[in-house]
C-alpha cells in the first residue's frame, strides 16, 4: 500500500490549495461516507515522481465556529489514525492563531511524525509567520506557495523518511 499523509490545519490556510496541486488530475474519488470522513477527501499524489497517498481534512469551513473546534479534532483524529505522517500546515502571511498552537498541542500529544509547512510564503510577506512556527516545537517550517507551485522540492525533502 501507498504511505498515506494527511494535511492537517485550521480552514483557510491552504489544505485543499495544496491537495489539488499534489494529486492534480488523478484525483479519482471525493469520499462521501458519513460520519466524520463525510468531508473528508483522498487522493494519489505525486511529488517529484514519488507516489503516496494524501487526506485532505476539509469541509467544516462553513459551519457554525462555534462546532468547529470539536469538528476538526474528530476530523484531525480519524486522518491521524491513516496517517503514516502528517503535514501540518499555517498560514505564513496570517501567523500563529491560537488554532494553530491548540493543534499542534494535538499532535505533540500524538505519536505521528509532523512535517510543519508554512504556506502562502511566496514574496516576503510570510517572513514574521515563518519565525512564529518555530514556536511550534516542529522545527524549521517548509517554505511553499501551494498556489504557485512554490517551495516543492523543500517539501519533497520533508516528507521524503515517509514516502
Ligand atoms: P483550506 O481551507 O485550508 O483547504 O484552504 P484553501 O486551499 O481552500 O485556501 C484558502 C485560501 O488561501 C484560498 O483563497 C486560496 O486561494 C489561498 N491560498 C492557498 N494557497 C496559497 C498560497 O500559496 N499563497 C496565497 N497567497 N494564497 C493561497
Ligand atoms: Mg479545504
Amino acid at each position: 500500500a501507498l504511505p498515506v499523509i494527511a494535511i492537517i490545519g485550521r480552514p483557510n490556510v491552504g489544505k485543499s490549495t495544496l491537495f489539488n496541486r499534489l494529486v492534480g488530475k488523478k484525483l479519482a474519488l471525493v469520499d462521501d461516507r458519513p460520519g466524520v470522513t463525510r468531508d473528508r477527501r483522498e487522493g494519489d499524489a505525486d511529488l517529484l515522481g514519488c507516489p503516496f497517498r494524501i487526506i485532505d481534512t476539509a469541509g467544516f469551513e462553513e459551519d457554525d465556529p462555534q462546532s468547529l473546534p470539536g469538528r476538526m479534532r474528530a476530523q484531525t483524529t480519524a486522518a491521524l489514525a491513516e496517517a503514516d505522517a502528517a503535514l501540518l500546515m499555517i498560514d505564513a502571511r496570517a501567523g500563529v492563531l491560537p488554532l494553530d498552537a491548540e493543534i499542534a498541542r494535538w499532535l505533540r500529544a500524538g505519536d505521528t511524525p509532523v512535517v510543519l509547512v508554512a504556506n502562502k510564503a511566496e514574496g516576503r510577506a510570510g517572513e514574521q509567520g515563518v519565525l512564529e512556527a518555530l514556536a511550534l516545537g516542529f522545527g524549521d517550517p517548509v517554505q511553499i506557495s501551494a498556489e504557485h507551485g512554490e517551495g516543492l522540492a523543500d517539501l519533497f525533502e520533508g516528507l521524503r523518511p515517509f514516502i
